[in-house]
């Protein structure tokens, strides 16, 4: 579920991040690994300063494998600490706690110079819509703390998990908006369930996620759907060879271009064409 972010949700969510921030000691910013790019929340870098972050791939059971190695070696090139996640599998706190105990370890060890007990690390978990922020801390906390869904910012009462023995996680993620300026990326969001459908034109997102398969996939386009067509088919023959062979016809035998488009894109979203990456790391 998304929402209509407006500049008030905005500058709330915000202003609850920045509150929360006060709290803790790293940030543990996730993003969706098929974008790593277009589900970055613009203003988030700002916001969080110097604050030691932790950027977590999720979902990366949906996206290319070696799309995921690259961008976590581009990530680490930039000095983040990241770590690539099935946000649903079991031990995947071990997987988190690595990065987060890294991208703290001088702070502990300044506080440990300076005579001070050691304490647990405190770390919150910010992103946008449908990442798998709730999905994460329900997981790391064995139970259901998180509303799945999603409200702007932080809503309820924040209170402290227990993340195995090194660290606790604030039980509500920061919920912050997407970026909309650029229609590639609303097409990338919208083909990945960040944002709603009907905020973004369906034809589109179809034609934007066969010309990315063709171009990137062809084999497995071809093979999923059954039909052959190759890196000049132009778009349109696309849809009639898929209509065709999925028989989505109307009346008088005409291919129903409309249940083409829905196919394209919840096979697409669900990751049942192949394991798909739309945000290259190459092409940073
Ligand atoms: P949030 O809005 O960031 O809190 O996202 P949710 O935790 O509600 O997750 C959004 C959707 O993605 C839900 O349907 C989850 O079941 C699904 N999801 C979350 N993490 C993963 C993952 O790593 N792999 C897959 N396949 N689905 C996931």
């Amino acid at each position: 579920m998304s929402i209509n972010w407006f500049p008030g949700h905005m500058a709330k969510a915000r202003r609850q991040i920045e509150e929360s921030l006060k709290k803790v000691d790293v940030v543990i910013e996730i993003l969706d690994a098929r974008i790593p790019l277009a589900s970055k929340n613009p203003m988030l870098d700002h916001v969080i300063g110097d604050k030691p972050r932790v950027v977590i791939l999720n979902k990366k059971d949906m996206a290319s494998q070696s799309e995921t190695d690259k961008w976590l070696n581009h990530l680490k090139r930039q000095g983040v600490y990241p770590a690539a996640v099935n946000g649903k599998e079991p031990n995947i706190l071990k997987k988190i706690e690595a990065p987060v105990v890294e991208a703290t370890r001088e702070i502990f060890e300044r506080m440990e110079k300076k005579g001070i007990n050691p304490r647990a690390i405190r770390a919150m978990i910010v992103g946008i819509p449908n990442v798998g922020k709730s999905t994460i801390i329900n997981n790391i906390a064995k139970r259901k703390v998180a509303k799945t869904g999603n409200t702007p910012g932080v809503t309820k009462a924040q209170q402290w998990i227990k993340a195995g023995t090194k660290m606790e996680l604030l039980d509500t993620p920061g919920v912050l908006w997407p970026k909309f300026e650029d229609p590639e990326i609303g097409l990338k969001l919208s083909l990945t369930g960040a944002i709603k459908d009907n905020v973004v034109n369906l034809d589109e997102v179809a034609i934007f996620a066969l010309k990315f398969m063709q171009e990137h996939h062809l084999a497995e386009l071809n093979k999923f759907y059954n039909i052959n067509i190759d890196s000049t088919t132009e778009i349109v023959d696309i849809f009639d060879a898929i209509g065709n062979s999925r028989g989505f016809k109307m009346s008088g035998n005409e291919i129903d271009y409309e249940r083409v488009t829905e196919k394209v894109i919840y096979d697409t979203r669900d990751a049942k064409i192949g394991q798909l990456t739309f945000d290259l790391a190459e092409e940073i």
